[in-house]
């Protein structure tokens, strides 16, 4: 007989609460069901930990009520709705769905009526094929009960047959996707809406609203998404989220999915807004070569960070950098971040951000992102100006082409003038590294050379 023993948890490993813990002695650090406690160290007891609480009070922890956090595996195919298989035949689902088992489900395209859906059934032995209806804007099978999207349909049928032959029981997945509420509860990222309390809007974001919240006593930010094509690319970025860790990007905290119509991202609350805001709204009288160059390096090392990783951001531009009450430059938006080397549609890209060989042949790539760089940093010593001032955005890419670059910015150190012109190398291969660019940026910094 095999046991299984544990590898310990290491020094500086993130666990979740599952269960409330009282002390024991006063060497115990007690917590409740779903705080974040940071372990310290082991101890001789392999059930017990010394660890840390938010507010940094250390004590012992037994490992049984906690679950490690772990970053959500790379490649991972999350699914909002695993239930869902796209243009499958009326066959093909009865397939699926065999052998019987009452309330076994899915969904797929109608192949007969193309822009609405089918739900297949399985009920006492055969497959119930119900058409969803696409009616001004919202989804219906009896033209009594709407609803906005197919998570909400599913959602009501999950918890009332309403008319269908059984409640829907047992979603069917799609082969090779995870429900994105199971991984995210098994990796120890999933947080529970009635620890969130809503305030107030506080951004817009492409997708949807991003709102300042309560979460246990702590400001947070949460972004809430719109519809369920969106939420889909939402669970992407918490995907990536969940993998990085890093001063200088902004933290996620969890992810809350309970709730089968929506989806919210929680991270960090950054009081002071987006760079670009804050550069325009204080402006040079009120931010110094000091305060622009702590920016600059504060970006340059959470990008050298996904270097590191081998992360490509793809759009890293001054309105994506959050500024923290402590005025510490966070690069956020991770929507478009992908492990290096996957592609992507070109049509959306932020022209004046992106490299040209990104533009041109999709070849995204760190590099690609020290050309973003040299950008934002252009954005930062012109307080928040918008690139290429005086360019019709159409002839912006040929004048890049041809060699085109910006100048320098009005009071620009020539030092940090060099820097952006090596970023914007049109051989992607002769642009800096980001540790390269750490590096300078941290020797202007010791020199005192950003008067
Ligand atoms: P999108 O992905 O659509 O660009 P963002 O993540 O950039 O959305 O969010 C839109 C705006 O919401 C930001 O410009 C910023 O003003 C605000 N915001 C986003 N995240 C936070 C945060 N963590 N803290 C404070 N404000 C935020
Ligand atoms: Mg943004």
């Amino acid at each position: 007989m095999s046991v299984q023993v544990q590898t310990p948890w290491q020094a500086g490993t993130e666990c979740v609460a599952n269960y409330d813990f009282q002390r024991r002695t006063d060497q115990d650090l007690p917590f409740t069901k779903g705080e974040v406690l940071t372990i310290v160290a082991v101890t001789r007891d392999p059930n017990w930990y010394k660890a840390k609480n938010k507010v940094g009070q250390v004590g012992f922890i037994p490992a049984n009520y906690v679950q490690k956090r772990e970053g959500v595996k790379a490649g991972t195919k999350l699914s909002l709705m695993p239930w869902f298989h796209g243009k499958i035949t009326r066959e093909q689902a009865e397939r699926l769905l065999y052998p019987p088992e009452t309330g076994l489900f899915l969904v797929r395209e109608s192949t007969n009526y193309p822009g609405d859906y089918t739900l297949c059934v399985s009920c006492e032995g055969k497959v119930e094929h119900y058409r969803i209806i696409y009616k001004s804007g919202k989804l219906t099978i009896d033209e009594e009960a709407y609803f906005d999207n197919l998570m909400q349909l599913v959602e009501h049928y999950t918890n009332d047959a309403d008319g269908l032959c059984t409640s829907l029981m047992k979603p069917k997945l799609m082969e090779g996707t995870v429900a994105a509420q199971d991984e995210f509860s098994r990796s120890g990222w999933a947080l529970k809406m009635k620890d969130l309390t809503l305030l107030q809007t506080i951004g817009k974001g492409e997708f949807g609203d991003v709102m300042l919240g309560d979460y246990r006593g702590s400001k947070v930010a949460v972004k809430c998404i719109k519809n369920d094509a969106t939420a889909q690319a939402f669970v992407a970025e918490a995907l990536v989220m969940t993998q990085l860790r890093h001063k200088n990007l902004v933290q996620l905290l969890g992810v809350i999915v309970e709730d089968k119509s929506s989806l919210f991202i929680v991270t960090e609350f950054m009081a002071k807004g987006s760079l670009v805001d804050y550069l325009r709204s204080r402006g040079r009288s009120v931010l110094g070569g000091e305060c622009l160059l702590k920016f600059s390096l504060d970006v340059s090392e959470g990008m050298e960070y996904l270097e590191d990783n081998n992360f490509v951001h793809r759009d890293l531009a001054a309105r994506n950098v959050l500024v923290s009450e402590d005025n510490i430059a966070k690069v956020s938006d991770f929507g478009l971040t992908k492990e290096a080397s996957a592609t992507q549609d070109t049509s959306k890209l932020p022209v004046k951000w992106t490299a040209p060989e990104a533009l041109r042949e999709k070849l995204f790539s760190t590099k690609s992102d020290v050309w973003s760089f040299g950008i934002l940093l252009w954005e930062i010593y012109s307080f928040g100006r918008v690139p290429y001032p005086r360019i019709a955005l159409k002839d912006v890419v040929p004048r890049v082409e041809k060699g085109y670059k910006m100048d320098a910015p009005d009071g620009c150190p020539a030092i940090v003038y060099e820097l952006m012109k090596q970023c914007w190398h049109l051989d992607s291969n002769q642009r800096p590294s980001f540790r390269k660019l750490r590096e300078q940026l941290e020797h202007i910094k010791a020199k005192e050379l950003y008067q």
